[in-house]
Formats: structure tokens, sequence, C-alpha cells
């Protein structure tokens, strides 16, 4: 798909952690080929998408891990943290419960990955703006207080995602170069 002969600079695994049903699937689905499913069944099997795309001049192959329904607390492997330098943690907007875990998805990420992952905060489907369970500040606040990036996603209307990947990719690149 377009990658053929196409030289590479550089390979940047990003990988999307958070509990079940926030959307992390379809935050993939959008970025790397603009889709997105309102009937998304949970991920089966270990799965990761690429995408290619230029960052000041050069080539970076982004290849994205979405966790293969291990949500549950400690059953997300470190194979799938190894070799990560970028993660995204992702709530949902709507439920509480799903930020507050947040805490402890960090924790577990911080224990695999390489201390210079960069670590974004997403709380996704802020198109159910009306029904939001998070505010902003507390949120951000989290983020700033953990050092992370924060970003507010709509998978569904296509808001921020590509603001957010390439936020991430690029504070790698910044990083690595
Ligand atoms: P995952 O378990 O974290 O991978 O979550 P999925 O990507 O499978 O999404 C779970 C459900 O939330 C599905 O029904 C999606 O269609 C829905 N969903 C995902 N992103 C959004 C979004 O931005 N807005 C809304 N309204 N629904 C979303
Ligand atoms: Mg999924």
């Amino acid at each position: 798909r377009g990658d053929f002969n196409q030289k590479i600079d550089y390979v940047f695994k990003v990988v999307l952690i958070g509990d079940s049903a926030v959307g992390k699937s379809q935050l993939l689905a959008r970025f790397a080929r603009n889709e997105f499913n309102l009937e998304s069944k949970a991920t089966i099997g270990v799965e990761f998408q690429t995408k290619t795309l230029v960052i000041d001049h050069k080539s970076v192959k982004s290849q994205i891990w979405d966790t293969a329904g291990q949500e549950r607390y400690r059953a997300v492997t470190s194979a799938y943290y190894r070799g990560a330098v970028g993660a995204m943690l992702v709530y949902d907007m709507t439920k509480r419960q799903s930020f507050d875990h947040m805490a402890r998805w960090l924790e577990e990420l911080r224990g695999h990955a390489d201390k210079n992952i960069v670590i974004m905060l997403v709380g996704n489907k802020c198109d159910l703006g009306t029904i939001c369970a998070v505010p902003s500040e507390d949120a951000r606040e989290f983020a700033e207080r953990e050092n992370l990036y924060f970003m507010e996603t709509s998978a569904l209307e296509s808001k921020n995602v590509e603001s957010a990947f390439m936020t991430i990719l690029t504070e790698i690149y910044r990083i690595v170069s």
C-alpha cells in the first residue's frame, strides 16, 4: 500500500492502552485507514497497523499496536510494550471509571516501557460532550502532574485524532533524531 520501494528513515512503535471499549481500536482505524465502525467488536489477537508519514522531510513509519482484548489489569504482556517509543493512554470521557484507571495503566506502562517513552493521555468520545463524566480540567491536571501530553478526541467525528498521533510522533522524532 504505497510503502513499496519507499525508503523508511525511522520506525516508531506506539502502543494503545486503556480499558475495554474506550475506543482504542476506532482511534487506530481512523488514523491508519480513516475508517470508523459504531459496532466495533472487541479486538482479537495481537494487532498493529502501520502508517507512513513525513516528519521534517524524513519518512517515518509508525507502527501502532492495539491491545487484543487484554484490557484487564496486568493482562497485557511485556512483549506488547517491548520496543515502544510512544504510548497513548486512552479513556472514555463519558466513563469516569476508565479515567480513574489511568493511574494504574500508567504504572503498568512505566513498569514495562523504556524510561524515555513519550506518553499521551487521550480522552476519547468528545462528541458525546453533553454526558461528559470527566472534566477536561481533571484530566489536564493529571497529565501535568504525570508529565504527559493531553488531548481530547473523537474517533467518530475524526476530531483531533490525526493531531494526537502527529503530536506524539513528532515528539518521538524530536527525541531520537
Ligand atoms: P476498544 O475496546 O478500546 O478498542 O474500543 P472500540 O474502538 O472497539 O470502541 C468501543 C465502542 O465505542 C464502539 O461501539 C465504538 O464504535 C465506540 N466509539 C469509539 N470511539 C468513539 C467516539 O469517538 N465517539 C463515539 N460516540 N463512540 C466511539
Ligand atoms: Mg479494541
